[in-house]
């Protein structure tokens, strides 16, 4: 087994060679057909997250341990199965949910393992798909995408749940209110490929990259689009929204400056989801949100159940696929470079055995 490992945070990825494991238990052995590069994986790899100011969260102190094979949007084919494994058999195509937690606790009970206080997310805490091959422990966290390629697939294991998820924490919105998407990267076009299954209510994504905002048109293309370089954002949502201000915002970059622009664009019982780890502090007049009767909160990932919606909604509607380009494996660490620079519209995607 080939596996890209980060050995040392902000090093470069080195290649290590191990023994195929054999799945014991429940586990399941699966090659690596896609692994989607996860702007999250930067986080990993540069070892923080940037809070605002000189402060930083370290990954290690999340819990994150090196050598780490990164890698959490993976589509696999079924390679071997543990003795006690049920539910899938060698060459079937999966769709891995990966954020697993312990099990036991009340999240994972309750169909939240992604807040689970023990995470073994794989790529994070456990090894992922930056490799030829990929454990995975039980085969509850294998999804069936019949009809869908691997390529196009892998993603809605983070970008496509992590928008999917947020969008439904801003439902229901009738038809005559107005949700805002900040950022069209990986996750908001996710979000702009699925959000007319769950709402008719006008939709304005916010970007300052015009290639970008031309897929959000050409994927849905009832959703308006705003270049905030050019035009004053929140000066168009106002005109947009007769001067009521948004119901919803989703900010997908969630940096200082889309935070303060979000929070100022909010309507009365508005909702605002924090999504993006760009980094960063808001500060906000507290009689605000109690005045207008706000919600803030955050977004991070989301459950298998939802996972398991997402795929059954591409699966029955053929909705329009996000641009993906695909890789070898190789290419990670400059992936990463160009992801940083914000180059990637839609997803890139590594295929190890291409
Ligand atoms: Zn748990
Ligand atoms: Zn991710």
């Amino acid at each position: 087994m080939k596996s890209l490992q980060l050995t040392k945070f902000g090093g470069d990825l080195e290649w290590r060679e191990y023994d195929t494991p054999k799945p014991s238990g429940k586990e399941v052995l699966l090659k690596v057909a896609a692994c989607g590069v996860c702007h999250s994986d930067l986080h990993i790899w540069e070892g923080f997250y940037e809070l605002g100011g000189d402060e930083r969260i370290y990954v290690k102190d999340r819990g994150v341990d090196l050598p780490l094979t990164m890698g959490h949007e993976v589509v696999g084919v079924v390679e071997a199965v543990g003795p006690d494994a049920s539910g899938v058999s060698v060459g079937d195509k999966r769709l891995v949910y990966p954020w697993i937690g312990c099990g036991e606790c009340k999240y994972c009970r309750s169909d939240r393992p992604q807040m689970c206080l023990k995470p073994g997310s794989l790529g994070v805490f456990k090894d992922g798909g930056y490799s030829d091959f990929l454990m995975v422990p039980n085969a509850q966290y294998l999804l069936n995408i019949d009809g869908l390629e691997a390529e196009q697939a892998c993603s809605y294991a983070c970008a496509g749940l992590t928008a999917y998820s947020a969008l439904k924490k801003t439902m229901p919105l009738e038809e005559d209110e107005t949700l805002v998407l900040i950022g069209a990267g990986g996750l908001g076009l996710m979000a702009v490929q699925v959000v007319r299954e769950l709402t008719k209510a006008q939709v304005i994504m916010l970007d300052v990259d015009d290639s970008k905002l031309e897929t959000v048109r050409t994927l849905t293309p009832s959703v308006k689009t705003v270049n905030s370089k050019s035009v004053d954002p929140h000066k168009a949502v106002m005109e947009a929204t007769g001067g009521v201000g948004a119901s919803a915002i989703i900010d997908f970059v969630n940096n200082a400056q889309t935070a303060a622009l979000a929070f100022s664009m909010l309507g009365k019982n508005g909702i605002m989801v924090m999504v993006g780890l760009f980094g960063g502090k808001l500060a906000i007049s507290t009689p605000v949100p109690a005045l207008k009767n706000l919600t803030i909160r955050g977004s991070y990932t989301g459950s298998l159940v939802e996972l398991r919606e997402l795929v059954d909604i591409i699966k029955n509607k053929k909705l329009r696929p996000i641009p993906v380009k695909t890789y070898p494996l190789g290419d990670a660490a400059r992936l990463l470079d160009e992801v940083k620079q914000g180059k990637v519209t839609g997803r890139a995607v590594l295929t190890p055995h291409a």
